[in-house]
């Protein structure tokens, strides 16, 4: 695995404040990685130290393997970190043409990323005139100026509408199939769920979990050895199956509830021996159903589900 962003042991202090507490993960190349966690665990703060705007109290951060950033490494990063400014009454291909003179980049390029975040064809349209969703593409569009295979987005959705959501989610995705790896900050978990593949989990400054999410969802990260999966069942005599499922070895967490069992079931213990372990014992399931637990309930199982400060 090659590792785009190494984060080592970050901390940082605002006086009395730690907003972050000893942080260490690292960013695969070609991952949309999230750092959720959420208002205030330390997002934008971790952001800032490896964007350079804030130094960090102690530790480090290494970008392709580099400690601190060179200007030809700060290049191939593209970000948003804040909304920028665009003129209201300019349209987006005369606004990109102002982004791209600040950051020293050629005008040639605009069509290109224009057409990457599909705003080519309203390239004229004044900057007033466009839904949230299409500013915050434009947005977008300005960080891929010089064609940076990295972007860092603070909280990219933020203050967007439903259909905004669902474009920049889409947007990010299809960035990610063009070979960019993307890391991105966020509270919000479905987003993280529908569109990481990996994330790390912080909360009061603290690294709580990482891993794919997949790993985080499922609970096998390094933190958590055993695979625990959650698994839903029912057959015409439920009582007789419960009898049968508190002989199982690796079976925790019975629930009876409404007609249906629910059990956590260890990683020996998968769906089809389930099956045969009941109709061995004369038990024909009229239910089985393997059930991934959401990060939402994993996440509040991590932070014990207080929200940070
Ligand atoms: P997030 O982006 O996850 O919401 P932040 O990184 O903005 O979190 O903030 C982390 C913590 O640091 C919070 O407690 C916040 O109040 C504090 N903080 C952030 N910036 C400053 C600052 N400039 N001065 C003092 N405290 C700050
Ligand atoms: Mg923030």
């Amino acid at each position: 695995m090659s590792v785009v962003l190494s984060i080592q042991n970050l901390s940082k202090n605002y006086g009395q404040v730690q907003a972050l507490n000893n942080v260490s993960f690292d960013v695969p190349k070609g991952s949309v990685f999230g750092i959720l966690g959420p208002n205030g665990s330390g997002k934008t703060t971790m952001l800032g130290i490896v964007m350079d705007v804030l130094n960090a109290s102690s530790g480090k951060f290494l970008w392709n393997g580099e400690e601190g950033s060179t200007h030809t490494m700060r290049k191939n990063i593209g970000t948003l970190l804040e909304t920028p400014n665009f003129y209201h009454y300019l349209s987006a291909k005369k606004n990109l043409e102002i982004a791209a003179a600040i950051k020293e980049k050629g005008k040639e390029e605009i069509p290109t990323v224009l057409e990457k975040v599909n705003l080519l064809e309203r390239q004229h349209s004044k900057f007033s005139t466009y839904s949230l969703g299409m500013k915050q593409r434009l947005a977008i569009a300005s960080t891929l100026l010089g064609n940076p295979d990295i972007l860092v987005f603070d909280e990219p959705t933020n203050g967007l509408d439903p259909a905004g959501i669902a474009e920049i989610r889409e947007l990010m995705k299809d960035l990610n199939r063009q070979g960019k790896t993307i890391i991105m900050a966020s509270h919000i978990l479905d987003e993280v769920e529908k569109v990481c593949t990996h994330v790390a989990i912080i909360q009061k400054g603290v690294l709580k979990t990482t891993g794919t999410v997949n790993e985080v969802l499922s609970g096998s990260t390094q933190q958590n050895q055993i695979t625990v999966s959650s698994i839903e069942l029912a057959a015409e005599n439920i009582a007789a199956l419960e009898a049968v499922l508190r002989e199982i070895a690796g079976i925790s967490n019975i629930v009876i509830e409404s007609g249906s069992i629910t059990i956590d079931a260890e990683e020996s213990i998968n769906p089809a021996k389930l099956n045969q372990l009941c109709f061995d014992k004369g038990i024909v399931l009229s239910q089985l159903q393997l059930k991934k637990k959401s990060l939402e309930k994993r996440f509040l199982e991590i932070t014990g589900g207080k929200s940070d400060r």
